[in-house]
């Protein structure tokens, strides 16, 4: 299965991609978290993206289309993945449509975690303390507040992109944990045993 996780920063998108993956097999594929792993490993898109990602404004999409494309033609990724982070406009997600097709692939779903902007504050600084090794740069309400609004700007035009395709499944991001995952699993229908 091929997944999209869509929603704000601080929606969950991480923390449910994880349990999809170990309920599932399919891989995580953050986008951010590869990004981090650039910077911490010191390699050229990691100097590329280092302040762009601390201000909270978009790394430019032929970093990160690069980096999926690369990605997804691994083996591990054939079982099936979990896009998270990615894409984030619209010109990635018809990047993502291109380099599917290509492969004679397409998208199984789209699942949005729907949650108002204001609680997203409150868990980013829940996750910048509890982040084990200190909170990253762009926990902060400076760099949150950007990335919300790119988030709007951008992002948030893709629930309407996903609608217009029939793959698009929002979900009560607001609920907790256990019953989002429960949200997800049912709209994927993987818990019909
Ligand atoms: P969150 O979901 O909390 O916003 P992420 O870990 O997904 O955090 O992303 C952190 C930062 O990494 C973004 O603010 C952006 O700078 C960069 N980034 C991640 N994915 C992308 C992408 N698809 N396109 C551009 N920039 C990205």
């Amino acid at each position: 299965m091929k997944l999209i996780l869509l929603g704000p920063p601080g929606a969950g998108k991480g923390t449910q991609a994880q349990r999809l993956q170990e309920a599932c097999g399919f891989i995580q594929l953050s986008t951010g978290d590869m990004l981090r792993a650039a910077v911490k490993a010191g390699t050229e898109i990691g100097r590329q993206a280092e302040l762009i990602m601390a201000r909270g404004d978009m790394v430019p999409d032929d970093v990160v289309v690069g980096i999926i494309a690369e990605r997804i033609a691994q083996p591990d990724a054939a079982k099936g993945y979990i896009l998270d982070g990615f894409p984030r406009n619209v010109a990635q997600a018809e990047a993502l449509d291109r380099m599917l097709a290509g492969r004679g692939d397409k998208l199984d779903a789209v699942v949005e975690l729907e949650v108002d902007d204001k609680i997203l504050l409150g868990r980013i600084e829940t996750r910048a303390a509890e982040t084990v090794g200190g909170p990253r740069a762009d926990d902060n309400a400076e760099a949150l507040a950007k990335r919300l609004a790119v988030y709007h700007d951008q992002t948030a035009p893709l629930s309407v992109y996903y609608k217009a395709r029939g793959v698009h499944k929002g979900v009560d991001g607001m609920k907790d944990i256990d019953d989002v995952t429960r949200q997800i699993e049912a709209v994927l229908g993987l818990n019909k045993k």
